[in-house]
Parts: structure tokens; C-alpha cells; sequence
């Protein structure tokens, strides 16, 4: 049995009559950019999340680039940010000319730990930037509490947690803005790069819709330094067709996930995902953790099983940001998960069956590693 890690075309399979048919549309519409689909789905999308506004942007990078520049973010100004995570988040802050501020996440949830972001606050903190690592929701609480009493602007990146909820309420909601991602393997995901940006907020959501258009509203009237950071109507009419599906698609990561958590429960050195009472996850990935992350790893691939590691390298010891001075040690959490961490295959075309053969071959690993610390020729098998 072969388990990818990822395998987008059963997902084309499932609905090719509504893809083709939103192709159809529009290539007869003869409309290729801001027009009617993008409309609806901004509309479709905003109702989804429970919230005012969605502007269609070109990617999540730039959906959160885009609401630090409307909000006037830049030089000189600290964001918060996720010391373990994808290093899109922290990019943003970077090309909107402002401090990405690292702060360690909570050992049980990898999210944004409030006790830790009320340490990092000081009087340049413009922005809490928490990811919903995972697909699972940060403790927006706690966080919500600290931006309200220092006046600190919550802006959600929400790329992995399309329908995700926390007591109820829908991530994209849950703070002033939220940056979400389409692409291709999220949740939600369209067939090329796409982003969007939710709100309640009129006046942000106005200044976004000039700042994605060159800064235009009006064509050749240019209010603002924008961006060309354009959702395309194609991109529009796919996520159209495939957002009525989200929750149904949602359904089927969450019983593959319990599915991995009863199996794998005690397995070895595992940490399983830990979920609070307040979240409901949408498991955009199933991540665990163990000490012998590579053996694990390179066990499942020889058994035809993919997997990942979100992610490798901390954004901080990327070369990237060799500029910004941080050295080993500095997040040592982030440092930690990223040596430990090992995503399972799971998403809306995985069976059960392929999870119990991977449940299987996890637990053969551990059942074959316990006497392998006396007689280490096994590990290089
Ligand atoms: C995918 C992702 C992004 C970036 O989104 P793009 O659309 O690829 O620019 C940002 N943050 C997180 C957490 C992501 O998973």
C-alpha cells in the first residue's frame, strides 16, 4: 500500500463537473480579473467565516503584507510573531518594513502562548500576529485579552485553519483581521496561488480593496502605494465550487485524526496533537513528535508512506534573516520541534485503511527501535 503525503487529483476527481463548469464560466464570460466571481466569492467566503468583509488578494504572504500596510505598519514598528512556524508570517512582517518579534509557542498546542506575548509587548508593538498552526486555533482569549489593554492591533494568520473554530466562532473571525491562504494544498485551495483577507473592519477593508489594485479604486485614480495583488476570477470560480465542500472535507480530516489519535495513543515516544476544550481543529496537518524523528521518517518512506516536517529549519536560523543576528539557541522551543516534528499523511481522499497501515508501521518502528538500542545494526537497515 502506497500513502502519499499529498495527491491533489482525487480531489479533481470528486468534483470535475463543478471545476469545469466554473472554467466554462468563466473563459465564456470573457472576464478575466476583478469582476462578478471574485464578488461572490468574497461574499460567499465573508459569510462563511461570519464576518463583513473578504477582499480576494494574490496570496496569503501578501493578504498579511497588505494589512500591515494599511494599517500603517513599517519602520521601527514590532510585530509578534510565532517562533516555530512557516516562515511566510514572519515575511510579511519583514517586506512591510517592520520587526518580526519572536515569541515561543506552547509546548502542547505549538501556538502562540499569551503568558509569553504579554512578556514580549513593548511600546513598539503595533501588531499579535498568531498563527492557527496546524489548522488548530491559537488561545485568542488570552491573546485578544493583551491586544485590547495595550490598544494592539490582532491580525490572525489563518493560511491552515479554514473552518477551524475556537468556542464556536470561526478562525478568520477572531481578532481585527485575519490573512488566509488558497493555495493549492490548504484546506481550501485553489488550483494556482490565491489569499484573501476577512474583516469586520469598514475602513480596512475599503483601503485593502485600493491597496491590492495599485492603489485604485477607480481606474488611473490612485489613493495609495498599493500592490498588484490580485485573486483572479478563474481562482475565484474554482474556490467557489470547492467551498460548499469545506466542511464535509473538513469532516473527513477530523475522523482520520481521531482514527490516528486512538491508534497511536502510548505508541512508542509519541507526543500526539493536544487538543483544548475551545478549539475545534480542522487538521490541516497530523503532526507528532518523537526524538527519533529522521529514523521514523526514513522507516515510513521505505514502507511507501510520505510524510513531512513542518518545519525544518526555525525561520530565525534560516538565511534569510542571517542579517537579523539570532543564533542557535535563541528559541530553543522552535529549535526543539523543528528536530522533532513529523507530519502524517491525512486529508479528504485519505482512507482509514491507509491510516491503520500507517498507525501499523509506526508502531512496528517503536516495536523493532526498543531492542535496537542494544544491538544498533538495525538502525541502518
Ligand atoms: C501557506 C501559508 C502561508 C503563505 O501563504 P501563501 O498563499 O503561500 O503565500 C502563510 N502562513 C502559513 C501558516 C501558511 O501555512
Amino acid at each position: 500500500m502506497k500513502v502519499p503525503i499529498l495527491d491533489l487529483k482525487p480531489a479533481y476527481e470528486e468534483l470535475r463537473a463543478e471545476l469545469d463548469a466554473a472554467y466554462h464560466r468563466v473563459m465564456e464570460s470573457g472576464w478575466l480579473l476583478l469582476g462578478k466571481e471574485l464578488e461572490q466569492f468574497e461574499t460567499e467566503y465573508a459569510s462563511s467565516v461570519r464576518v463583513k468583509h473578504c477582499i480576494g488578494v494574490a496570496n496569503g504572504l501578501e493578504a498579511m503584507q497588505l494589512v500591515l500596510m494599511a494599517l500603517g505598519v513599517g519602520p521601527g514598528d514590532e510585530v509578534i510573531v510565532p517562533s516555530h512556524g512557516y516562515i511566510a508570517t514572519w515575511l510579511a512582517v519583514t517586506h512591510a518594513g517592520a520587526r518580526p518579534v519572536p515569541c515561543e509557542s506552547d509546548p502542547r498546542t505549538y501556538n502562540l502562548d499569551p503568558n509569553r506575548v504579554a512578556e514580549a509587548v513593548t511600546a513598539r508593538t503595533k501588531v499579535i500576529l498568531p498563527i492557527h498552526l496546524y489548522g488548530q486555533t491559537a488561545d485568542m482569549d488570552g491573546l485578544n485579552a493583551i491586544a485590547k489593554k495595550r490598544g494592539i492591533f490582532l491580525l490572525e494568520d489563518a493560511a491552515q485553519s479554514h473552518g477551524a473554530t475556537f468556542r464556536g466562532r470561526a478562525a478568520g473571525g477572531l481578532g481585527d483581521a485575519a490573512g488566509v491562504s488558497f493555495y493549492p494544498s490548504k484546506n481550501l485551495g485553489a488550483l494556482a496561488d490565491a489569499g484573501a483577507v476577512t474583516t469586520n473592519d469598514d475602513k480596512l477593508a475599503d483601503k485593502l480593496r485600493h491597496l491590492r489594485n495599485y492603489g485604485s479604486k477607480v481606474r488611473y485614480h490612485n489613493e495609495y502605494l498599493g500592490l498588484n495583488s490580485r485573486l483572479s476570477e478563474l481562482q475565484a470560480a474554482f474556490l467557489r465550487a470547492k467551498l460548499p465542500h469545506l466542511p464535509e472535507w473538513n469532516s473527513r480530516r477530523t475522523r482520520l485524526a481521531q482514527q490516528y489519535m486512538s491508534r497511536l495513543q502510548g505508541v512508542g515516544d509519541v507526543t500526539l496533537p493536544f487538543v483544548p476544550e475551545w478549539a475545534a481543529p480542522v487538521w490541516h496537518l497530523f503532526v507528532i513528535r518523537t526524538a527519533q524523528r529522521d529514523a521514523l521518517q526514513a522507516h515510513l518512506a521505505a514502507q511507501g508512506i510520505g510524510t513531512q516536517i513542518h518545519y525544518p529549519i526555525p525561520p530565525h536560523l534560516s538565511n534569510a534573516y542571517r542579517e537579523s543576528g539570532w543564533k542557535r539557541g535563541d528559541f530553543p522551543l522552535a529549535e526543539k520541534y523543528a528536530g522533532e516534528v513529523l507530519s502524517l499523511p491525512i486529508g479528504p481522499h485519505i482512507s482509514s485503511e491507509q491510516v491503520d497501515f500507517v498507525a501499523d508501521q509506526v508502531a512496528a518502528f517503536f516495536g523493532e527501535r526498543a531492542p535496537a538500542t542494544a544491538n544498533s545494526t538495525l538502525r541502518s537497515r
